[in-house]
């Protein structure tokens, strides 16, 4: 049986406000059946509070419809995400009175109220779960759908995995990364592998050692087919080790909470190249799709995939002078990996599954 995903599309017939998307947003939240589960309970809604001059994250209509939601449903809530005071939510219009609930920082004020799990993949041992997330009864994963460097897609998956934790395990997902590797002993420091990267990924440093930025890299190997001494490789794993690190991020977060008591929100407007925390906002990639939710994440993410269509391109979302790929999900056109390897990684760790069938909510 495929999972439900919730979905409001952009379209409308009328010009009437009830047309407009957090109307339909409010529609899509009393079929859902969230009302029921929030009784009493505080819940958790995990946003991205962007940075800087970005202005494409979540607006605040969206999130005050939620908000009141949970409240008249008899719940407590928060907005909440990591670094909160310092990237001045503020800026972009998150304030408790605009919103109907405050905007905390998930982990307190210092950054150090955590709850440390093991896990054991590779170099990534730790998960330092949010101490304010890991305490809610309820978590909502409200998260504005992008492009992202590392995975090629940033949704629900990426809002928890890179959100709900510390900068260790930040550090020791990104620590996954990879894709190429380079052998001293055979470069001849001819550089014509920097000249034939057209995404400034890689460089020599001060001590001519060869370092790759992977959020850049697009792993399209122009470095490695030029190198005249076979000096770059690729390596096993290529970026499948952070999509799968990202995957055992989320379920050792969503394992902090009862069954059936997490909700998945995707909101697909502004569909840009890069994740928020760039704190830049560029023209999107696509029209604006509309608006999602379900019980599901692997179902929420790959709907939420399959809806950004390489034929909906628009080519200024498109950093100028950037040679696109030839095949695959736009995502993966546009970062070189493919970003559907995310849902794979869901499915293996029992988080849902690809198959959806769509609710439409008018
Ligand atoms: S694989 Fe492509 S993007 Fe990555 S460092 Fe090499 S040339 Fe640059
Ligand atoms: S192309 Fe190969 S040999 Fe030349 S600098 Fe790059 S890694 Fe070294």
């Amino acid at each position: 049986m495929a999972s439900v995903v919730y979905f409001s599309n952009m379209a409308y017939s009328a010009y009437e406000s009830d047309q407009t998307l957090p109307r339909k947003f409010q529609r899509q939240l009393e079929k859902s059946g969230l009302g029921d589960k929030l009784k009493d309970k505080n819940v958790a809604i995990k946003i991205h509070v962007g940075s800087e001059i970005g202005y494409t994250t979540i607006p605040p209509v969206f999130m005050r419809v939620l908000a009141q939601f949970v409240k008249d449903h008899g719940g407590n809530c928060f907005f909440t995400d990591h670094y909160v005071a310092s990237r001045h939510p503020e800026h972009r219009g998150y304030t408790q009175e605009s919103l109907g609930a405050p905007v905390l920082d998930a982990s307190g004020h210092l950054g150090k109220y955590l709850y440390t799990k093991d896990v054991n993949f590779k170099s990534f041992k730790h998960v330092d779960v949010a101490g304010l997330i890991h305490d809610a009864d309820f978590l909502i994963d409200f998260s504005h759908v992008k492009g992202h460097g590392c995975c090629a897609y940033g949704g629900a998956v990426k809002n928890i995995a890179m959100g709900c934790v510390s900068d260790r395990t930040r550090r020791e997902q990104h620590g996954l990364e990879g894709g190429l590797k380079w052998d001293k002993d055979k470069c001849t420091h001819c550089k014509a592998c920097i000249s034939a990267c057209n995404h400034q990924a890689n460089k020599f440093d001060d001590k001519d050692e060869y370092s790759v930025d992977f959020h850049n890299c697009t792993l399209c190997q122009h470095c490695l087919k030029v190198c005249p001494t076979g000096a770059i490789t690729l390596t096993d794993s290529s970026y499948r080790d952070f999509q799968y690190g990202l995957a055992l991020c989320t379920k050792t977060v969503l394992d902090c909470f009862q069954p059936g008591n997490v909700f998945f929100i995707n909101l697909l407007i502004n569909i840009t190249a890069m994740c928020d925390c760039w704190g830049m906002t560029t023209p999107s990639l696509v029209p604006d799709i509309g608006l999602m939710s379900s019980w599901d994440l692997a179902a929420i993410e790959s709907a939420s995939l399959d809806e950004i269509k390489w034929e909906r391109l628009n080519p200024e979302g498109v950093p100028t002078g950037i040679t696109m790929g030839d095949k695959g999900h736009l995502f993966e056109r546009l970062h070189g990996k493919d970003p559907y390897l995310q849902i794979k990684c869901l499915e293996e760790l029992g988080m849902g599954r690809k198959e959806y069938q769509f609710e439409m909510v008018k």
